[in-house]
C-alpha cells in the first residue's frame, strides 16, 4: 500500500439528520472511491455492484467506525492527458469517521467530532435543515470543525434546493456558498451546473460513475451567471488578498477563488454548499472533490493541546511525525473476527506495531499488538500509523474511549470529548438468575464502549440500575445485551435520572470510634462543602495540614465520601455539583483503620449535605414541536400543563414550529399523544438541554415516592 504525505490526508465525518441520506452518500463514495483505486482492473459494472450488495448486507463498511479510501479531484482529471500520471500525483486518502444521525447518540457525534478534521453535511433537500441538523451543526461550531454542505435528494417530489439553502443560510449560517445548482429538480432533475467552472455536469454510466463536462445549456446561464456573482463577491469578501483585487474590478481567476475559498473553508468563514441525489447516482463525486478541495489536512488544523500529567503545564502537539507520538481512543468495538478493537487517531508522531505507550489518561502501559486500516472491502494489517493517521489496535486492556495514548517519556492528556450525562434510567434484572454474572460483564463492556451509557446499584434494594441518553438508547443497549452477549432480561419502566445537589455551603462532623476490648475503630473528619457551578461534577480537596490526619487514611475518606454523594441524601439520586474539603479530623495511634475513616467520611459528608438545603434536580429538554397551523392551540396549550417553557413560535413554510423547554418527566408517551391530538400530522424532537431544580410540590411527591 502506497503511503500519502500528511498534506494528501483528510480525516472527515459525515453527518447528517437521520434519513437526510447519510448512509446512501456513503456507500456512492465507497462505491466511486473503490472505482478510482481499481483503475486498471477488469471492472463490470454488476461485479461491483455485487460487491456493493454483499457489503450491504454484512454492514461492514457503514458501521465501521473508520473507513479508508482514496480519490483524485475531478478538476485534476480533467486537466490532466494521462490519467495514470494525474492520479499518481494527485491522490488523497481520505478516511470517513462514522458518525451517526439520532439525537439519541450525542455523545457519539460529540466523539467524532472531535477527531474529525472537517464535516460534510447532509440534507434532505425536501426538509432543508431539520431540528437535529441545527443541534449537530452547533456541536460542530463548538470543535470549529471546517463543513462542506450537500443538499441531497433533489430528484423527489417536493424538493427545492433554493429553498433548502435558504434555510441553511437563516437557520445555520449566511456564509454558505453555493458551488452548484441544479439542472431540473424532482423528477426532471438531470445534473448539475458548477458554477466556477461555467459547466454543466452529467453523471453517466450505469451507476453514475463518468462525471462529464458539458457546455451550459442555455437555458441556465443566466441563472449560472446570478449566483456565480454572489460566489464571487462572498468568496472575495472573506479573504484580505482577493478584496483588494475585486474592490478594484479586476476580475479573479478561477484558481484563485478555489484557493480563496479553500482558506476561509479552513478559518470557518464560508461553507462550500453542493447538491444533487445519492440514490439518482448524481453529484456524489463533487463532495468528494469538495473534501479535497475545501476540507484541511491534519496539518492545516490548529495544534493540540494537552496537559502533561507529570507537571501539569499545558502542552500542544503538532501533526508531525518528529512530534513525540499522541494518540485518541475515540471508539471501542468489539469485532466478530479479531475480538476487541481501539480506534485512534494519532495527532503527533507514529505509533507503531509491538512498540509500548503509555495510556497517560490512567497511568497504565499498554503493548500495541496488531494495527489495522480499514477499507471499504478489506482491512489492511499495517506496521505503523503516522500523525494524522487513523487505525485500530487490537487487544488494548485498560483503555476506554477518551484515553490518550502516549510516548511515555513524553506524556500529555488530550482533552477528552465532554460527554453529556445520562438522563434516564431503568431497573434491568437477567431473565434467567445464572445469567446474573453474564450480565455483569456485558454491562462492563457497554460501559466501556460508551461514555453517556452508566451502571450502578441500588443501594437500598440491590437492583441492577442502567442509564443513558434516552429511551431508544437504552432499548438498543437492552438489544445488544441479547444479540451480542446472549443475555435476556427483564426491564423495568424507564424512569428520570434524577440528581441532588446543595443550595448553601455548611460543615460536619463525621465520628466512627468504638473502643470496646481488644483492637478498636477511630476515624474522625470535618468537612465542608460548598455548591459549584451546573455541570461542574464533584470535587474533593484535601486540606489536611500537619499530619492531623495521616496521609495513608486519606483516601479512604474519599472513598467514604464518594460513596455516600452516589447515595445522595433526599430521595436516592446521586448529588453533583459540589466541592467537598476535607479541613480537620484526628487520629488514633493504634485503633485508627481505613474502615473507620471511610464510614467517618461518609457519616460527615451526609451531615453536611442534609445542613446545605439540598435539593433535587431533573433534566431538562430541548423540545421543537412542528405542527400544521389549525393544531397551534391545542398543542401549545398541551405544553403549557406540561410545565414547559415556550421560547418562541416560528414559521417553516406552511407549517408552525414550537420551541420549547420541557422537563423530561413531563414527556413520557409525547409522541402518542401528540399524534392523537394533531391527527398523526406533528411532530417532534428533543434533546436533553440541561438540569433544573425540581419546583418543591414536584420535589415533595418525588421525595414521597421514593421512601
Ligand atoms: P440515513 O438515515 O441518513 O442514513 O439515510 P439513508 O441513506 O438510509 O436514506 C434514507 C432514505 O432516503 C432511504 O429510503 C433512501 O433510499 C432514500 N434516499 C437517500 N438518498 C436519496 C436521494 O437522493 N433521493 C431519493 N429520492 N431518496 C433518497
Amino acid at each position: 500500500m502506497r503511503e500519502y504525505p500528511i498534506e494528501k490526508t483528510r480525516d472527515i465525518g459525515i453527518i447528517a439528520h437521520i434519513d437526510a441520506g447519510k448512509t446512501t452518500v456513503t456507500e456512492r463514495i465507497l462505491f466511486y472511491t473503490g472505482i478510482s483505486h481499481k483503475i486498471g482492473e477488469v471492472h463490470e459494472g454488476a461485479a461491483i455492484m455485487d460487491w456493493m450488495e454483499q457489503e450491504r448486507e454484512r454492514g461492514i463498511t457503514i458501521t465501521a467506525a473508520a473507513t479508508t479510501c482514496f480519490w483524485t479531484s475531478t478538476w485534476q482529471l480533467a486537466e490532466g492527458e494521462d490519467e495514470r500520471a494525474v492520479r499518481d500525483q494527485h491522490e488523497h486518502h481520505i478516511n470517513i469517521i462514522d458518525t451517526p444521525g439520532h439525537v439519541d447518540f450525542t455523545v457519539e457525534v460529540e466523539r467524532s467530532l472531535r477527531v474529525l478534521d472537517g464535516g460534510v453535511v447532509v440534507f434532505d433537500g425536501v426538509a432543508g435543515v431539520e431540528p437535529q441538523s441545527e443541534t449537530v451543526w452547533r456541536q460542530a461550531d463548538k470543535y470549529s470543525v471546517p463543513r462542506i454542505c450537500f443538499i441531497n435528494k433533489l430528484d423527489r417530489t417536493g424538493a427545492s434546493f433554493e429553498r433548502s439553502f435558504n434555510s441553511i443560510r437563516e437557520r445555520l449560517t449566511p456564509n454558505a456558498v453555493a458551488l452548484t445548482i441544479p439542472m431540473g429538480e424532482e423528477e426532471r432533475f438531470s445534473g448539475v451546473v458548477d458554477l466556477l467552472r461555467r459547466k454543466a455536469l452529467r453523471f453517466e454510466g450505469a451507476h453514475g460513475e463518468r462525471v462529464v463536462q458539458e457546455e451550459v445549456p442555455a437555458e441556465y446561464v443566466a441563472d449560472m451567471e446570478r449566483w456565480r456573482e454572489a460566489v464571487i463577491e462572498q468568496i472575495a469578501g472573506a479573504d484580505d488578498e482577493l478584496v483588494e483585487k475585486y474592490l478594484a474590478g479586476k476580475s479573479l481567476a478561477v484558481d484563485e477563488l478555489r484557493a480563496g475559498l479553500r482558506r476561509a473553508t479552513i478559518a470557518a468563514k464560508l461553507v462550500p454548499v453542493f447538491c444533487g441525489s445519492a440514490l439518482k447516482n448524481k453529484g456524489v463525486q463533487l463532495i468528494l472533490d469538495g473534501v479535497i478541495d475545501y476540507l484541511p489536512s491534519p496539518v492545516e488544523r490548529p495544534a493540540v493541546t494537552g496537559t502533561n500529567p507529570k507537571t501539569g503545564q499545558e502542552e500542544s502537539r503538532r501533526a508531525l511525525e518528529t512530534e513525540p507520538f499522541s494518540a485518541l481512543a475515540f471508539k471501542i468495538a468489539s469485532d466478530p473476527y479479531v475480538g476487541q478493537l481501539t480506534y485512534f487517531r494519532v495527532y503527533s508522531g507514529k505509533l507503531e506495531r509491538g512498540s509500548y505507550v503509555l495510556n497517560a489518561s490512567t497511568g497504565d502501559k499498554e503493548r500495541i499488538g496488531r494495527i489495522l486500516r480499514m477499507h471499504a472491502n478489506e482491512r489492511e494489517e499495517v506496521m505503523s500509523i503516522g500523525a494524522g493517521g487513523i487505525g485500530a489496535a487490537v487487544g488494548l486492556k485498560n483503555t476506554t474511549t477518551g484515553d490518550t495514548l502516549t510516548d511515555p517519556d513524553h506524556p500529555i492528556v488530550l482533552e477528552k470529548p465532554s460527554f453529556p450525562e445520562p438522563v434516564m434510567s431503568l431497573r434491568i434484572e437477567p431473565k434467567t438468575k445464572a445469567d446474573q454474572e453474564k450480565m455483569g460483564l456485558s454491562l462492563r463492556r457497554l460501559v466501556q464502549e460508551d461514555p453517556t451509557f452508566r451502571v450502578r446499584t441500588d443501594p437500598d434494594t440491590n437492583d441492577t440500575i442502567i442509564s443513558g441518553m434516552g429511551e431508544l438508547h437504552l432499548e438498543i443497549i437492552v438489544d445488544r445485551m441479547k444479540r451480542e452477549f446472549g443475555v435476556a432480561a427483564n426491564v423495568g419502566r424507564p424512569q428520570v435520572a434524577y440528581k441532588e445537589t446543595i443550595r448553601k455551603a455548611a460543615e460536619a462532623e463525621g465520628k466512627y470510634i468504638r473502643q470496646s476490648g481488644g483492637r478498636g475503630q477511630y476515624g474522625h473528619v470535618w468537612l465542608r462543602v460548598e455548591p459549584l457551578e451546573r455541570g461542574k461534577g464533584v470535587e474533593f480537596v484535601n486540606k489536611i495540614r500537619g499530619g492531623v490526619i495521616p496521609n495513608e487514611f486519606i483516601p479512604a475518606v474519599e472513598k467514604g465520601v464518594i460513596e455516600a454523594v452516589e447515595k445522595g441524601v433526599l430521595a436516592g439520586y446521586p448529588l453533583q455539583d459540589l466541592q467537598i474539603t476535607l479541613y480537620d479530623g484526628s487520629y488514633h495511634e493504634v485503633d485508627s483503620s481505613e474502615a473507620a475513616f471511610k464510614i467517618a467520611g461518609s457519616i460527615a459528608l451526609q451531615g453536611a449535605t442534609k445542613r446545605a438545603d439540598p435539593v433535587l434536580l431533573e433534566p431538562v429538554m430541548k423540545v421543537e414541536a412542528i405542527t400544521p397551523e389549525q393544531f397551534m392551540g391545542d398543542v401549545t396549550g398541551d405544553l403549557n400543563s406540561k410545565r414547559a417553557h415556550i421560547e418562541g413560535i416560528g414559521e417553516r413554510g406552511s407549517v408552525k414550529v414550537i420551541s420549547a423547554k420541557v422537563p423530561l418527566a413531563e414527556m413520557f408517551g409525547y409522541s402518542t399523544k401528540l399524534r392523537s391530538m394533531t391527527e398523526g400530522r406533528a411532530s417532534y424532537a428533543m434533546e436533553f438541554d440541561y438540569y433544573a431544580e425540581v419546583p418543591a410540590n414536584v420535589a415533595a411527591e418525588i421525595i414521597a415516592g421514593r421512601l
